[in-house]
């Protein structure tokens, strides 16, 4: 069994012939050049990109694979190099009386995806682009898509628009089958303390997940995962915890610096807003009982608070371009290169943040308007 990092939601911005698939993606996140960031630079050995319901991206998919860049494998998922892609989707469900909210699908083969393509087409007005209402019940989606044999994942499942819990509903089992949701993603605003307030997802593995929109932002929240080989058979037992595979840790921004703000009610579970947090008595319910205090499953793996390279003071274009020479991948410099290399490579003061950001002494803070902070920069250590 070997250890892998895993980053299971990155978007496609265009095609290669420049048709976009999500508007707000960058031009460069391509099908390819996503799996070759991943595995040349990134050194993520396993990516979901979910949006390979695209019948023009399958496509392409299709082109690699017959020339031979790319193979699929026996477990599942499409190899190239030292990564291997898992083919997903993000669909937009909503139920009568609920908001919208998302969900990740993650087929095992090209055909699965594009038989899930051909479902889902008939509910859809344009399956040629990302994250898309579907015009089906969210049951329907998960029994479609676990009937060709995948997975449902709802996705960042705490944010405010689009999300189970942001704008669905108060419980998941409102929405979607229980038995039938491989694991829960946390998305960027939330961590393992906050999701460990509804008692609902503690049968459930929670996955941290970059929701890349640029190359540049894949692998900012990424998973450790405890498989034989990185295929999509294993990540599934892993996320069912199963044969002794499963996530061993979550690495993600930290939403808010230390503390937690967020409260949850322990008579209706509605998730309270911090505003709402300061009142005694549940808003939605009326219920008295506020508990402000996560139980954390005792199968979860630790959350580590991860700082992105970009935020490292002094660490520029040049220098990191450097140390990718000597290192490799991004994830040699953040978790593996021996203390005394990284000084010599590095100097003291990049190395020093970089062995505090890998202790979790060094964080970084969500800035204001949706932006990330900036690590302050302090005196070498
Ligand atoms: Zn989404
Ligand atoms: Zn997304």
């Amino acid at each position: 069994m070997n250890e892998y990092f895993a980053d299971l939601h990155i978007h496609i911005g265009r095609t290669e012939k420049g048709e976009p698939v999500k508007i707000s993606g960058s031009r460069d996140l391509t099908f390819y050049n996503i799996a070759r960031e991943s595995s040349e630079r990134k050194g993520i050995e396993m990516i979901g990109i979910i949006d390979c319901q695209s019948p023009a991206v399958q496509d392409e998919i299709v082109a690699y694979l017959d020339k031979g860049e790319m193979a699929e494998l026996e477990g599942g998922g499409i190899r190239y190099h030292r990564t291997t892609v898992l083919l997903g989707s993000e669909i937009e469900v909503k139920e009568p009386g609920m908001g919208p909210a998302h969900l990740l699908v993650f087929m095992p083969t090209l055909a699965a995806m594009q038989d899930f393509t051909a479902w889902m087409s008939r509910h859809m007005k344009n399956v040629g682009l990302s994250s898309q209402r579907i015009y089906a019940p969210a049951k329907a989606v998960q029994d479609e898509a676990i009937g060709r044999g995948g997975i449902v994942i709802p996705a960042h499942i705490f944010t405010p628009y689009k999300s189970v819990y942001g704008s669905g509903t108060n419980r998941l089992a409102n929405m979607l089958d229980p038995d039938k949701v491989a694991a829960v993603e946390l998305g960027l605003s939330a961590d393992t303390a906050m999701a460990s307030c509804l008692s609902e997802l503690d049968r459930y593995s929670f996955v941290s997940n970059s929701d890349a929109h640029s190359l540049g932002k894949i692998g900012r929240e990424y998973n450790q995962i405890r498989l034989k080989s990185p295929t999509f058979a294993e990540l599934k037992l892993a996320l069912a915890r199963e044969q002794g595979r499963a996530i061993t840790a979550n690495y993600g921004l930290n939403p808010r610096l230390g503390k937690y703000h967020r409260t949850y009610c322990a008579l209706c579970e509605a998730v309270l807003d911090e505003t709402e947090a300061a009142v005694e008595t549940c808003p939605r319910c009326g219920g008295a009982k506020i508990v402000r205090e996560a139980q954390i499953a005792a199968h979860r793996p630790p959350y580590r608070f991860q700082v992105p390279l970009e935020f490292i003071p002094g660490l520029g274009k040049k220098k990191l371009a450097a140390l990718l020479d000597r290192f490799g991948t991004e994830m040699n410099i953040l978790h593996r290169v021996p203390e005394r290399e990284l000084r010599e490579a590095a100097g003291d003061e990049i190395a020093g943040y970089l062995l505090r950001a890998r202790s979790g002494e060094l964080t970084v803070e969500v800035g204001g308007g949706g932006r990330y902070g900036k690590v302050m920069r302090e005196s070498a250590l």
